[in-house]
């Protein structure tokens, strides 16, 4: 089975790329993509780890963008890393900047926290907020944190940079990236068939279809968007790491995804590696 759409403690992951691969085997995944938020930095370890078992690993990340005001997500899978290194730095330091900018609102509401153990490669996202304000003992659960603070429209909840969806969509073309929009169910700025057209046109290249968060009605409608558009589907469980308090993040291979996704993918991406 496959899962395309996981996260590492490179970004807001709990599991360390080694420890991810490790629970992926026993859930039974044979092919396994690291798509930490605005970061390539947990693929050589997941690499490393995936070769004890017959796991392969597809490289991928998951590019945080601004539409109609809201956060859009788009993944992009088998990017060209030296391309994507260099524009990629500034997205991070994005998402730096804004974590920075939370911590500062949360200091001014009286709930001072620091960040630990973050080095420049890895992206800060609210998760680690919230873990840092459950550690400070200002709350009892991250779920709590989200709800008085840091969830959209709470009072330290900052955006992020402007940097449009496609913006992010150009730029993984640009880098031989796949981009495929992200859990389009999950987005808050708009209606996803009217907004679809203008991703396609800037070179979406697929959908992710299968998403916990997305109801059975929800996938057949994308399906549907996918045939429509000639769009290429993925899914997967947007794994975080065990975690008892946020039913958000459901368990690894839960989709029980079929393989069979994998090869349209690696077309898209050997067609963009021969056009440019
Ligand atoms: P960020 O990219 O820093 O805005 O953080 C996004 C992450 O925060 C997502 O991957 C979610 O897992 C998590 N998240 C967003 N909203 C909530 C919420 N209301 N409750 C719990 N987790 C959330
Ligand atoms: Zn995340
Ligand atoms: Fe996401
Ligand atoms: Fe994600």
């Amino acid at each position: 089975m496959l899962e395309l759409h996981c996260h590492t403690t490179h970004s807001d992951g709990t599991l360390t790329p080694p420890q991810l691969v490790d629970a992926a085997a026993v859930a039974g995944v044979e092919i396994l993509a690291i798509t930490d938020h605005d970061t390539m930095s947990g693929w050589e370890e997941a690499t490393a780890a995936a070769r004890t078992y017959n796991i392969e690993i597809v490289p991928g990340l998951e590019l945080s963008t601004v539409h109609s005001n809201r956060s859009m997500h788009i993944l992009g899978f088998y990017p060209n890393r030296e391309r994507l290194e260099t524009p990629l730095q500034s997205r991070l330091a994005g998402r730096h900047r804004r974590a920075q900018q939370m911590l500062d609102k949360l200091a001014e509401l009286g709930y001072p926290v620091e960040l630990a153990n973050l080095n420049g490669s890895m992206a800060p996202g609210r998760p680690h907020i919230a873990t840092a304000l459950v550690r400070a003992g200002y709350v009892q659960s991250p779920q709590e944190a989200f709800e008085r603070w840091l969830g959209d429209d709470k009072p330290a909840y900052v955006q992020y940079e402007k940097f449009s969806a496609v913006e992010g969509i150009q730029l993984l073309r640009q880098c031989q990236a796949v981009p495929v929009w992200a859990h389009p169910f999950l987005f808050r700025g708009g209606d996803v068939e009217a907004i679809l057209p203008e991703l396609v046109a800037a070179g979406l290249l697929g959908i992710e279809v299968y998403h916990p968060s997305h109801t059975p009605s929800q996938s057949r409608k994308l399906e549907a968007l996918c045939q429509r558009y000639g769009l290429l589907m993925t899914g997967g469980s947007d794994y975080h790491g065990p975690s008892k308090q946020d039913d958000r993040h459901s368990g690894l291979n839960q989709l029980h995804l079929p393989t069979a996704l994998l090869p349209p993918l690696q077309q898209a991406a050997q067609q963009l590696q021969s056009q440019n």
